[in-house]
């Protein structure tokens, strides 16, 4: 698509874009179209079937894991000593009243490396490697949606490649309204957990207008702190400004600034203490923690979750993570991954147990962080081997500028599943999600280091 869109047409784009409510605040608090870009990613129709394949299976084991207490409590406890945060997580557990439906809406993010003979922890050389598994927040399922309406228009007025169908918009409310109406109580609401300020408000703004429009369920807006300031519990219900809360949706929560005030602890164990269904509960939360996932990179734990057929999948898209303490095999031999990462950082990531962009540590900083390290905050990291995402050039708009930059692209897989104690009722994949930024955010350059929203074409 590239070559053919000039200026007149990015300012086009630009214009759909706000048209279709693809907006989000810039920290000037300025109203502006999000970050897109107008270079399609292309994917084989092998690696996107085997992604799309993949959800079901990846909701199911997050399903299975969040049934195992002692399994999230036997990694997760350790952490707890020096990160308070996730201490914090853990003790809610003291106050959950257990609500026996589960609604899992998760996006499974994964890279395509380049050099296809680098292979995977199965040992074979499948392109997919995946990033991480977001049970909490996965956002984007309405501007992502529009962006898809959008590069539709764009190829079809231009006679360019076809994108590949996206719209996990519908799909999400669907499972929120069906979710609201399995709680069982007329004229009850879905209460969405907010941060304070939110940039991405207008992609929440899209999911409650659908389901007021779709289903006439009304969606309450609140803070943490302000569900401990105005909420009550009647009979076991969450109760929020008059109106009972069937389905507590968190696009907050995921980070330790959510948590700053005792009031905003306490909006939470208010939440916990009541029946409402939670998108994730705690213990759904706590299964798609960083060394949870570094935990099943064993082949011999991921093989008690799942069969051996299933194991092998998913194997084929894991990149190698480690504890710190690991000992490996290295060319120099047997040591510590701490050891060695120190001494090629450049392969590495080192991550703490935190979402939301921004909080790991990459090159020298591994390194240095290591260093600081007191030995028992080592359990709270993981090491994680770098991956090598095949480049590509793209066109990336940004706050009214387009750029052409050698960029890298994130495709997230989004999954919905139903359950009850434990027991899937009904498990689909719904679309995607592509995030293109530069390869290199350290260059200069307007659009460098900002995540571009993008769609797929079949390659
Ligand atoms: P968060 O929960 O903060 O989103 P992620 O694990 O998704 O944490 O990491 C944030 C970003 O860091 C990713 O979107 C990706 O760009 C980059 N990243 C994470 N892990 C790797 C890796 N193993 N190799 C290369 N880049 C990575
Ligand atoms: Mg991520």
């Amino acid at each position: 698509m590239q070559t053919q869109v000039q200026n007149e047409s990015i300012e086009i784009a630009i214009e759909m874009a706000k048209l279709y409510g693809m907006l989000n605040y810039l920290p000037d608090g300025q109203l502006s179209h999000a970050p897109f870009s107008l270079s399609p990613y292309s994917i084989s129709a092998a690696d996107l079937q085997e992604m799309t394949e993949l959800t079901s299976y990846f909701s199911e084991l997050m399903i299975r894991i969040s049934q195992d207490w002692e399994f999230l409590a036997q990694y997760l406890s350790p952490i707890s000593k020096t990160d308070p945060f996730l201490k914090m997580l853990l003790d809610l557990r003291g106050h959950e009243v257990t609500q026996s439906k589960q609604l899992l809406v998760q996006r499974n993010d994964f890279f395509l490396v380049k050099d296809e003979l680098s292979n995977s922890l199965q040992g074979s050389s499948s392109a997919l490697r995946q990033v991480e598994l977001n049970t909490v927040s996965a956002s984007f399922p309405f501007l992502i949606t529009q962006l898809a309406r959008l590069h539709q228009t764009l190829s079809e007025q231009n006679k360019l490649e076809q994108i590949i169908p996206n719209n996990p918009l519908i799909p999400v409310v669907d499972a929120f309204a069906k979710a609201v109406q399995d709680y069982g109580l007329t004229d009850s609401v879905m209460m969405l957990v907010s941060q304070p300020a939110e940039s991405n408000r207008f992609d929440q703004l899209g999911l409650e207008q659908l389901l007021w429009e779709k289903y006439k369920i009304q969606t309450l807006r609140k803070t943490l702190t302000e569900i401990y300031e105005s909420g009550s519990l009647r009979e076991g219900h969450l109760i929020i400004a008059g109106k009972k809360v069937a389905l507590t949706y968190y696009r907050a929560g995921y980070t330790p600034d959510d948590f700053r005030t005792g009031e905003a602890q306490k909006g939470r164990q208010l939440i916990e203490a009541s029946s409402t269904i939670q998108v994730p509960n705690l213990p759904m939360q706590l299964a798609g923690m960083k060394k949870i996932q570094q935990v099943l990179t064993r082949p011999e734990i991921l093989s008690t979750f799942v069969t051996d057929a299933i194991s092998k999948r998913f194997l084929n898209t894991f990149a190698a993570m480690h504890a710190l303490d690991d000992i490996i095999e290295t060319p120099n031999g047997e040591l510590s991954a701490s050891e060695w990462a120190s001494r090629n950082p450049e392969k590495y990531v080192l991550k703490p147990q935190r979402e939301g962009g921004g909080n790991n540590y990459f090159g020298r900083d591994i390194t240095k962080k290591m260093a600081e390290m007191q030995p028992e905050e080592k359990d709270a990291y993981v090491l994680m081997e770098k991956i090598e995402a095949e480049t590509h050039p793209a066109i990336l708009v940004v706050n009214g500028y387009a750029e052409t930059l050698t960029s890298v692209s994130e495709i997230g897989r989004y999954g919905i599943c139903f359950a009850e104690n434990g027991v899937v009722e009904s498990n689909e994949d719904i679309g995607y999600l592509v995030r293109t930024k530069a390869e290199n955010v350290n260059e200069g350059g307007v659009c460098a280091g900002f995540a571009c929203l993008n769609s797929l074409t079949k390659a």
